[in-house]
């Protein structure tokens, strides 16, 4: 990416920024019919970033009514596939020449730093509207084995009206793993970013609408999650809600969808994802890159963090006394700064959560061995020591909740029963890694783990074309990425001709 990294661009570039904070209904750009706002805050310094549109139920119905209009009109839905593909790679371009912004604004609202938005949330954006264009008219649909007398076609369509509810911890990535499938398979999407992070996904519409995509088809509702988020839910012309958050919230979608219109619903949730290292464990520096960047990239603010580290005994001394050294290179500062890896907690509630997760961990008698405090107070953000716990149970606190923050457990084991036994010891089943030598072990290993992925030998959710969601209390109702993503936005339809006869 051609974006600048030196501290000077990087400040006049964030002095340049204007961004809209509207919401854009209808191709159009538009306060809250309330006139309601809220500020977001840059939670690296505490200060306000921009005053946006507060949305409620009544900026929904706009939404809704635009998006029905334009799926029924089918200026999109009903393009030929090779049409959409066209338009999705000009919004994809679109997306490259503003990456620097982009990744700018994920920054100053996700405390994220510039070195991880700008090498992969915005990367990864732009590659998956692409994979998903591409895709658009490269899938064959099928004909039934029928006999003579009929002819028997199964084909896909689009579900119709989708909402996208997003979390705050990869904006512009999340937005895209709904929107690159959604749009790409000819639905109408709305999109509701997270409070703390709507500003890439108000960017994200406006690049679209600029590629050519018709008004109404794209549409962003920045707001909060009890009211524009659950009048989505609730809404009896939204046919489907894909969402990623917490599992928490995610349960309230399946509820929505219930008490409305039985509407589709896709969850992508939570998780307190397993490393597991095999006494036949690769060389541990490598394990230890690995295990360091599962457990503390993102902040450890990421769904797929691996939070428990499940280790041989025999290994297990030497394997963290490396993790300890390595997490040491692994700045705390500002997220602006190139040579920052990680940045503030997104809000001062969540530090608060997070540090009150480390004295769970102490009070049940699980071993600080690093970390653990509030740090750079001076700042006004919200940032948080990278933290290790030695000698944790998987029955404590923090081997069972989700902490959503830099905190690694380390649990150790004496065989690989038990090792497996532990990983899936969980609610959860998102992520999960696995170290061995030993291909046999390591296909076998894979198998019985209980989660949507399983990286041998790295940590890894995969690329595009690979699925990713969760087993268990992870996920519900399909998978983000790949062709299975675009399975997810459509629905089946037989048509039956009679052949007479
Ligand atoms: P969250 O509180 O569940 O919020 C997710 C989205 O739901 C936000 O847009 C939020 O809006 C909205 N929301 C909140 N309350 C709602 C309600 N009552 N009705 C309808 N919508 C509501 O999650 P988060 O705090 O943003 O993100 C952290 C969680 O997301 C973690 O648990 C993490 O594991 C999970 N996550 C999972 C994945 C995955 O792929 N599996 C990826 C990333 C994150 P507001 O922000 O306005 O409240
Ligand atoms: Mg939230």
């Amino acid at each position: 990416m051609s974006f600048p990294l030196e501290s000077a661009a990087i400040a006049s570039a964030v002095a340049e920024l204007r961004p809209r904070t509207q919401a854009l209904i209808d191709g159009r750009f538009v306060d809250a019919r309330s006139g309601a706002t809220f500020a977001s805050e840059n939670p690296a310094t505490g200060a306000t970033v921009a005053t946006i549109a507060a949305c409620d139920a009544a900026d929904v119905d706009d939404a809704v009514s635009a998006a029905r209009r334009a799926f029924e009109a089918g200026v999109w839905s009903q393009r030929s596939p090779a049409d959409r593909r066209r338009t999705l790679l000009r919004f994809a371009d679109r997306l490259e020449a503003a990456a620097g912004e982009l990744a700018l604004l994920d920054v100053l609202e996700g405390g994220k730093p510039i070195a991880d938005t700008l090498s992969g949330d915005i990367p990864d954006t732009i590659e998956c509207i692409r994979w998903h264009a591409e895709l658009t008219d490269k899938l064959y649909e099928r004909v039934a084995p029928t006999g003579r007398e009929s002819l028997g076609l199964v084909v896909r369509e689009p579900i119709g009206v989708v909402g996208a509810v997003v979390p705050w911890n990869f904006p512009a990535q999340m937005a895209a793993w709904k929107l690159g499938p959604a749009l790409a398979a000819g639905n109408s999407v709305i999109l509701k970013p997270a409070e703390q992070t709507s500003l890439s996904a108000i960017r994200m519409a406006e690049l679209a609408l600029e590629a050519g995509l018709p008004p109404g088809v794209f549409s962003v509702i920045p707001g909060l999650g009890p009211t524009a988020g659950q009048a989505i839910g609730r809404h009896p012309g939204i046919d489907m809600v894909a969402f990623t958050g917490s599992t928490e919230v995610g349960r309230l979608f399946l509820r929505y969808a219930a008490e409305s219109n039985l509407k589709r619903i896709t969850l992508e949730c939570g998780g307190k994802s397993p490393q597991v290292v095999l006494a036949d464990a690769p060389e541990l520096d490598r394990v230890a890159e690995q295990v360091v960047a599962a457990a503390f990239w993102n902040m450890g603010e990421n769904c797929s963090c691996g939070s428990r580290l499940i280790v041989h005994r025999s290994l297990k001394d030497a394997l963290l006394e490396r993790v300890i050294a390595l997490a040491a290179t692994w700045t705390v500062g500002d997220p602006l700064d190139p040579a920052t890896r990680v940045g503030p907690m997104i809000e001062r509630a969540h530090l608060d959560k997070v540090l009150g997760y480390v004295a769970a961990g102490e009070a049940e008698g699980a071993q600080l061995r690093v970390g653990g405090r509030r740090t750079r107070i001076e700042s006004g953000g919200h940032f948080v020591e990278i933290t290790i716990f030695d000698g944790v149970r998987n029955d404590m606190k923090i081997a069972r909740e989700e902490i959503f923050g830099p905190v690694l457990s380390v649990i150790a084991f004496d065989d690989d029963d038990e090792a497996i036994r532990l990983a899936n010891d969980t609610c959860y089943g998102l992520a999960s890694s696995l170290y061995t030598r030993d291909l046999e072990r390591a296909h076998r290993f894979a198998r019985a783990i209980r989660a949507g992925t399983v990286s041998v030998n790295c940590f890894s959710e995969g690329d595009i074309t690979a699925p990713f969601g969760g087993f268990k209390e992870s996920g519900f109702g399909g998978r983000d990425k790949s062709a299975d993503a675009h399975a997810s936005y459509t629905e089946t339809k037989t048509v039956w001709i009679s052949l007479g006869g």
